[in-house]
């Protein structure tokens, strides 16, 4: 209950109270056109494949990209959106996403889900949230509902590494008819393992979906 209240608190004062950045949670002017104050935004950790190479696909992932490494100050913003309530910082991530989605007829914007149990605590899925805001950004369209998880699973930053790849498949459905014949654009915050954007491809692939594009807001390497 005083979670709750603190929650309706927190999003009562963000409605009257100017933005902040998503970087280091200073006060930015109302106009700030970026969404990062100018110092964040300086130190944004674009990914230079020089620094770190591109993971080696699965078939059934046609594309990978990721704007940036999961450093700071990004690695703050993502954790804020995800677990802390921080949801106008959608609209500043999803700008570093904007610029990379294709463009074209036969595009279909589709969200990493969550599973309803995860969804009734967090009450909102942060990538469905990127995927509706790059709507509103590219007008590419989405369907937010049509990828589902069917079984609960602990978080991927839980498991070992081992257990993180053998997420199956059979975890995740989906309605043929949204996707058959379409270049699925799947949304996720952080490629790491790319087990779950891998699982989620099969059952598109298998679905009909004649290609899938992932893009995450970042990329890290595996530790384990
Ligand atoms: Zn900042």
């Amino acid at each position: 209950m005083l979670k709750l209240f603190i929650r309706l608190c927190q999003h009562a004062f963000a409605a009257v109270l100017p933005p902040s950045c998503p970087g280091c949670m200073g006060l930015l002017p109302a106009t700030e056109p970026i969404g990062f104050c100018t110092s964040c935004y300086a130190r944004l950790p674009w990914w230079n494949t020089a620094r770190l190479l591109p993971p080696k696909l699965p078939p059934a992932i046609t594309s990978f990209t990721a704007p940036c490494l999961y450093e700071e100050p990004l690695r703050n913003a993502i954790l804020q959106l995800k677990f802390h309530d921080a949801v106008p910082f959608v609209t500043p991530l999803a700008r570093l996403l904007a610029p990379h989605v294709p463009q074209g007829s036969g595009y279909l914007l589709v969200p990493v889900p969550s599973h309803a149990s995860r969804l009734r605590k967090r009450r909102y899925n942060h990538a469905a949230l990127l995927v509706q805001k790059l709507t509103e950004l590219t007008g590419t369209p989405n369907n937010v509902t049509t990828l589902r998880r069917t079984v609960a699973s602990s978080p991927q930053a839980q498991k070992t590494r081992a257990a993180r790849l053998r997420l199956p498949a059979t975890h995740f459905a989906v309605a043929p008819k949204h996707v058959a014949g379409k270049d699925i654009i799947l949304v996720d915050d952080i490629y790491t393992t790319g087990a779950t954007v891998r699982a989620c491809a099969l059952c598109l692939r298998k679905a009909g979906a004649t290609s899938v594009h992932v893009l995450t807001l970042a990329y890290t390497a595996p530790d384990r």
